[in-house]
C-alpha cells in the first residue's frame, strides 16, 4: 500500500499515461498501470505532472517592497540600485520576514518550492541576512531556499563589505555572490572576482555572481569568472547570472568566450523578465534587448537556469512568482520557438536550476523527493503558452496548494457551453 498514487500522468520528457507512487515522502514507482492501494489517488486525467519549479536568481530581501520609499521613475537598474540604498537603512527584521513570507506563499501556489536568493551585504547591520536566515528555516518544510552573500554595491566601493560578506558566510548563508561590473573601474570588478573566487575556494561554497549585467559590450568580468573559476578549481561550482553584456558583444570575442565558460563548467542564470525591461536603456533605434545568448549557450553545452531576479521591488514592478511567465518570455525573447525548444525552455525552469542549486533528490525518478506539481496542460509546449494552474502542488507527498480547473461558461448560440483552455492542445506528431 502507497501513500499517495497520481494516475494517468504525463510527464515533461514526453511520456504518456504514467502513474507515480509515493511512500515515506519519496518517489516509489514511475509506471503505467499501478494496482496497488494507496491512501490518496489523484486522477491526473492525462495532463501534466512536472517536479517543481525552481528559480535559481531571486531576491528575497526585497521582494514586494514595490513602491517604498517611491517608485524608480527611469526603470533604469542604476535607479533602482540608487532606491535600494534609500530604503535599506530602514529595513527592519520584521518587515523583511513578513514580505519575504508573503512571496513564498505565492510562490508555493505556482508550484515554485526552491529558490536562490541573493542576500545584499552593503548594510553592515546586516539585517537583511538575519531575516533571510530566519526565513529560509521558517519555510524549510515546504520550500528550500538557498542564500548567496551579494555585496549589491560592489564589494570593494565602500570599506566594511568585504568584512560584512565574511560574517554573513559565517553566519550561514552559503553562497558567495559579487557584481563586478559595478565595481568603480574594470580593475577593481576583475579584482573582486578573483577575492570572492578565493574565498568560495578556501570555505568550500559555490559562487553566484551578477556578472555583466550591462549593455557594455567591452565588459569583461565573464571571461574573468571562468579563469579564476579554472585558477581555483572551482568547475561545475560557479554560475554568472545575467551576462548581459554578452548580447552585444562581438561576434568573434564570444566565439572565444563561450568555450571558455564551457571549460570552467560554468552555468549561466538569464533572467528574460528583468533584462528585457532594464537593457538597451541607452539605445535609440533599433534598441537592443540585452538577454544574454541563450541559444549559443545551449549549443556548447552550457547549463542554462532561468530565474526571475525581481518581483515588485526597486528593480522591477511586475512579476507572479511564476516561473512559466520566465520561460514564456525566453521563448519570445531569444526565438527559441519549436516544441523541443520549448521543452528546453522548460527545463530551464526545472531540472536545469535544480542542477545548478545541487538540490538533492530533485525529480521524478523512483527515490526522488515526492515533491510535484500538476499542472492543466496536456505537454511542457502547453504549459508555456498557457502558464496553467496549478492544480495540485505537492511536497513530501503531501499536497500543500491547489487550485481549481480554470474553466469559462459560454453564452453562445450553438456553440459549447464550457471552455476549457487546455483543450486546445494540437495534436502534434514530434
Ligand atoms: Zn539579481
Amino acid at each position: 500500500m502507497f501513500d499517495l498514487v497520481i494516475k494517468n500522468a504525463t510527464l515533461p520528457d514526453g511520456r504518456t499515461g504514467v502513474d507515480v507512487a509515493v511512500q515515506d515522502e519519496r518517489i516509489a514507482a514511475v509506471e503505467p498501470g499501478i494496482t496497488a492501494e494507496a491512501g490518496q489517488t489523484i486522477d491526473a486525467d492525462g495532463l501534466l505532472l512536472s517536479p517543481p519549479f525552481v528559480d535559481p536568481h531571486f531576491h528575497m530581501d526585497a521582494t514586494l517592497s514595490l513602491g517604498l520609499p517611491r517608485m524608480n521613475v527611469s526603470g533604469t537598474l542604476l535607479e533602482g540600485i540608487a532606491l535600494w540604498g534609500e530604503l535599506r537603512p530602514t529595513l527592519t527584521t520584521e518587515a523583511l520576514i513578513d514580505r519575504a513570507l508573503r512571496y513564498c506563499d505565492l510562490a508555493v501556489s505556482k508550484g515554485l518550492l526552491a529558490v536562490r536568493s541573493h542576500v545584499d551585504v552593503s548594510d553592515p547591520r546586516l539585517v537583511t541576512v538575519e531575516a533571510m536566515l530566519e526565513v529560509r528555516d521558517r519555510v524549510a518544510p515546504y520550500l528550500d531556499l538557498q542564500l548567496v552573500a551579494f555585496p549589491q554595491d560592489g564589494y570593494y566601493r565602500e570599506t566594511g563589505v568585504e568584512e560584512a560578506l565574511s560574517r554573513a558566510l559565517d553566519m550561514g548563508v552559503e553562497i558567495v555572490g559579487g557584481i563586478p561590473h559595478f565595481e568603480r573601474t574594470m580593475e577593481d570588478g576583475a579584482r573582486s572576482v578573483e577575492a570572492l573566487c578565493r574565498i568560495a575556494a578556501d570555505r568550500g561554497l559555490m559562487v553566484d555572481m551578477h556578472c555583466d549585467e550591462t549593455d557594455d559590450p567591452m565588459s569583461r568580468h565573464v571571461e574573468t569568472l571562468a579563469a579564476q573559476t579554472v585558477r581555483f578549481g572551482l568547475q561545475g561550482r560557479v554560475a554568472g547570472s545575467h551576462l548581459t553584456s554578452m548580447h552585444s558583444m562581438d561576434n568573434y570575442y564570444v566565439s572565444k568566450l563561450l568555450p571558455l565558460m564551457a571549460e570552467a563548467q560554468m552555468a549561466a542564470i538569464p533572467n528574460p523578465l528583468i533584462n528585457m525591461m532594464l537593457q538597451g536603456r541607452h539605445d535609440t533605434y533599433p534598441k537592443r534587448r540585452g538577454l544574454t545568448r541563450i541559444p549559443q549557450m545551449m549549443e556548447m553545452g552550457i547549463p542554462v537556469g532561468l530565474g526571475q531576479d525581481c518581483v515588485m521591488d526597486p528593480w522591477y514592478s511586475m512579476g507572479t512568482g511564476d516561473l512559466l511567465d520566465v520561460a514564456h518570455m525566453a521563448v519570445h525573447a531569444t526565438q527559441l520557438g519549436s516544441i523541443e525548444d520549448k521543452r528546453a525552455m522548460f527545463d530551464a525552469v526545472t531540472v536545469n536550476s535544480a542542477r545548478i542549486m545541487g538540490l538533492e533528490g530533485y525529480g521524478l525518478d523512483v527515490g526522488c523527493h515526492a515533491d510535484m506539481v500538476l499542472l492543466q496542460a496536456r505537454d511542457t509546449a502547453e504549459a508555456i503558452r498557457l502558464r496553467p494552474n496549478r492544480l495540485k502542488v505537492i511536497r513530501r507527498g503531501k499536497v500543500i496548494a491547489e487550485t481549481p480547473v480554470e474553466r469559462s461558461r459560454l453564452s453562445l448560440q450553438g456553440r459549447p457551453e464550457v471552455l476549457n483552455p487546455a483543450s486546445y492542445a494540437p495534436r502534434i506528431a514530434v
